[in-house]
């Protein structure tokens, strides 16, 4: 009691540590016969179960303790997706060292920089990119390499079967991680300019796979089977394998098979519920759908997600008018690790008429839970009316607070604590988002903005183009002018000026693209974006933009 007879509660709830540790703990003791799915080097699918990884999982921690890797030392992974990689996801939390997903799609003098970054103790391969490895293995200065699959004993590594083998299953010989330490890290892909060193906290992985699970986000449950396209190396697959785990989700990895028939095959055969990739993934499925109508049973998923760029709208269409996938747009970034907004319709949203309706599922959507969402521009917080653009910034309970040893400079945080996200975006009356372009991906012509994301857009709703990119080419008049790249499909034939008077049914003269390139294919990064930056460079537009790196 108070001095004014206030009763003071101060001992509310218990004192839970929300840690990876925690997620499973929960997977065992519930979920342990739940399968996990995987196809590994060999080709083969295994089969194994929530239990065995995780058994798995606490031997490999004991054997990277006995190899002396202790709290916060970095470990990195270079392994595609499969369940020796989900046993790494736990071990090395476990253990309260750092997971470092290394992204296997970047070049070797890349990766030395960003193990070297890191301070990566140690490396778990796949023998399959050994010959990766060997290109930066010496200026990375990994302590030890631990090699999947493969010859049993690799000459100059350890076997990561025979390291398990030789450890039985007990507690680990180590202090548990609290809430706050760190249990992984993962470089942004650099998009747009150098890769930026972004660590997760134990708390900020449980959180956002909570946030994640909830029924208005992915809505996961122990009902679903998830094929995680997505690769671990990009933000941790989007949390699935930490999602899956905490609800009791069956797991299927797709190991390096990721072209669309096999992904089709895969997800048939395994009666997948839910996947989630970026849009060039499905762009490439759809298409093989299209080929083949019928050739797979499809008839247990129930949703797919789009997130990481923009999910063209004849993209969404088509997935669902043609094929009845249903399609969740999403909008994330490493940094928030990484989910941000779900484009999941409230029963308000569905009762709208249809052109609304769709014209609101094309937005990114919603935040998810614990994240807050604002738009500035110089003249302050913008209204939300779903037409003032600025740059958005967020903040929440699973966005970074930092970079990893930053480069001078920064200037992505706020004084008053929130991430700039680089991106520009309109926020509506309902709170949708919709991204309109990236800072440096927008061409600003005699001073006035045009969204490179709404003309790509359009162009790929025509019937004769697979793939579209519009980039800013220097101008003398106007600064710069939209300049669009075409990939046609198979067979078909377009002009560059019906593709012009296409989109000029659409958008205002001044927003038409000056030129149409038609290329043989868009030039991907690392995670399967379209990359401007390449694509500036073999246009010779030149690869960096004044005020942007990309
Ligand atoms: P990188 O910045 O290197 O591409 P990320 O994978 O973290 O690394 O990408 C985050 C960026 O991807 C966002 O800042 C945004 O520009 C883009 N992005 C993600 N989702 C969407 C989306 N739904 N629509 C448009 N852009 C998106």
């Amino acid at each position: 009691m108070t001095d004014n007879g206030v009763e003071v509660v101060n001992v509310p709830t218990m004192d839970y540590q929300l840690t990876v540790g925690a997620i499973a703990r929960r997977a065992e003791a519930l979920f342990g016969g739940r399968p996990v799915v995987a196809r590994r080097g060999d080709g083969e699918l295994h089969r194994t179960t929530w239990s065995a990884v995780l058994r798995r999982a606490r031997q490999l921690a004991r054997a990277l303790r006995r190899l002396g890797v202790g709290p916060g030392d970095r470990v990195a992974t270079l392994c595609w997706n499969h369940d020796r990689h989900v046993e790494a996801y736990f071990a090395i939390p476990l253990l309260g060292a750092v997971l470092h997903t290394l992204n296997l799609r970047l070049r070797p003098e890349e990766l030395a920089s960003i193990a070297r970054h890191a301070e990566d103790r140690a490396v778990i391969v796949d023998a399959s990119l050994l010959p990766l490895l060997a290109w930066f293995r010496e200026r990375a200065g990994f302590q030890d390499v631990i090699v999947i699959g493969g010859d049993a004993a690799p000459a100059d590594g350890l076997d990561y079967e025979t390291l398990l083998a030789a450890e039985t299953d007990g507690p680990l010989d180590a202090p548990e991680p609290g809430e706050w330490d760190a249990a992984a890290m993962c470089h942004t892909s650099g998009t747009t300019g150098r890769a930026k060193g972004v660590v997760y906290s134990h708390r900020a992985l449980v959180l956002h796979s909570m946030a994640t699970a909830m029924a208005g986000s992915f809505g996961i449950s122990a009902a679903d089977t998830v094929l995680a396209v997505i690769p671990m190396f990009h933000a941790n697959a989007w949390g699935l394998p930490y999602t899956a785990a905490l609800t009791g989700a069956a797991l299927v990895l797709p190991g390096q098979r990721l072209d669309p028939a096999s992904l089709l095959e895969l997800s048939a055969r395994e009666r997948v519920s839910f996947s989630a990739g970026v849009p060039t993934v499905w762009l490439g499925v759809l298409e093989r759908l299209d080929a083949c109508p019928g050739q797979y049973d499809l008839g247990a998923l129930r949703t797919i997600v789009i997130g990481g760029a923009a999910a063209p709208e004849s993209l969404v269409r088509g997935l669902e008018e043609r094929h009845g996938i249903p399609v969740l747009t999403s909008w994330g970034m490493t940094e928030l690790a990484p989910v941000g907004t779900l484009g999941r319709l409230t029963p308000e949203g569905e009762a709208l008429p249809t052109a609304e309706r769709r014209a609101l599922r094309m937005k990114a959507g919603a935040p998810g839970a614990l994240l807050e969402l604002r738009v500035r521009n110089e003249a302050g917080e913008v209204p939300w009316d779903g037409t003032t653009m600025g740059e958005l910034e967020v903040r929440g309970a699973y966005v970074a607070a930092g970079y990893w040893r930053p480069e001078a400079g920064g200037g992505e945080f706020t004084a008053d604590g929130w991430f700039r996200t680089g991106d520009i975006a309109t926020i509506d009356g309902h709170g949708w988002l919709e991204i309109r372009d990236r800072t440096k991906d927008l061409v600003k012509s005699g001073g006035e903005w045009i969204s490179s994301v709404a003309l790509e857009g359009a162009l790929m709703s025509h019937q004769a183009v697979l793939e579209a990119a519009v980039i800013a080419a220097p101008h003398p008049r106007w600064g710069e002018r939209p300049l669009a790249a075409v990939v046609l499909r198979e067979g078909r034939t377009a002009t560059a000026a019906e593709l012009l008077a296409f989109l000029g049914e659409r958008f205002p003269r001044w927003w038409l693209p000056d030129e149409v390139v038609f290329v043989d294919a868009i030039p991907r990064t690392s995670t399967g974006k379209f990359s401007k930056s390449a694509l500036r460079a073999s246009l010779k537009l030149g690869g960096a933009r004044p005020g942007g790196a990309g």
